[in-house]
């Protein structure tokens, strides 16, 4: 059968990353998770003293820089030129600054092409802010998920937390309100419902609910059972 490219798009805590994890392991699909792309670059950047608003070094640097992405059962390692920088991608600094690096076009450019190697095969479940705008406008499957900005600042919190991060309510809400309104309203590729997306509220649905909800558009499109 052929292997599809799903794509799952919405601002942070919508849940896209946790349902694209399990739509993946259920299609046996490669995972891409592009916020983590764009959060290694960031490392780097923060790494070298680039200021996230030095649009010319970012830009440098970027073209200069590889990244990769390895899907493991336990989870997703991403490497900077070579180097695990997983452990780093979910400090505050970092999330506070990608949203800056990752407003830049030729950091953006360079993402676009390695995101596109990725897929180029099909069997790709890919998430992020613009995977079916711009990066597989063609994408067999199309989603974009959304939630009450209360709820996804309660599912990040509770996330940091587990990753022995303890953080305020108010100041992950604030931190999530100012990266959709950045993410949106920037001038290459903002964060968008994407054309012949499906868009589907999380705010009251488990897991499991909107696991099933992604795999019910994947076999609208294919006839077949998953
Ligand atoms: O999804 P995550 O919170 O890890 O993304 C971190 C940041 O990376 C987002 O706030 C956004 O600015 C950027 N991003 C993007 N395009 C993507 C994925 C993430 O601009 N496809």
């Amino acid at each position: 059968m052929k292997k599809l490219v799903v794509t799952i798009d919405g601002p942070a805590g919508s849940g896209k990353s946790t349902t694209a994890r399990f739509v993946a392991a259920r299609l046996g699909y490669t995972y891409l998770d592009t916020g983590a792309m764009y959060r290694a670059m960031t490392v780097k950047a923060l790494r070298n003293g680039i200021d996230p608003g030095n649009e010319h070094l970012l830009a440098e640097m970027a073209r200069r820089t590889d990244i990769t992405v390895e899907t493991h059962p336990d989870g997703t390692r991403v490497f900077t030129d070579g180097e695990d920088v997983t452990d780093r991608l979910r400090g505050a600094d970092v999330t506070r600054a990608s949203s800056p690096v990752s407003a830049v076009k030729a950091v953006r450019e360079r993402m676009v092409e390695l995101q596109r190697r990725v897929g180029a095969a099909g069997g790709i479940v890919a998430e992020g802010r613009d995977m079916g705008s711009v990066v597989f406008p063609d994408a067999d499957v199309k989603v974009y998920l959304e939630a009450g900005l209360g709820c996804r600042a309660e599912r990040r919190k509770k996330e940091l937390e587990a990753a022995g991060m303890p953080v305020d309510l108010d100041r992950v809400r604030n931190d999530i309100r100012a990266r959709d309104v950045f993410d949106s309203s920037r001038e290459h590729s903002p964060l968008v419902v994407p054309e012949g997306a499906v868009v589907i509220d999380t705010t009251d649905l488990t897991i499991e609910e909107q696991v099933t909800g992604v795999l019910d558009e994947v076999r609208k499109k294919t006839g077949a059972r998953t």
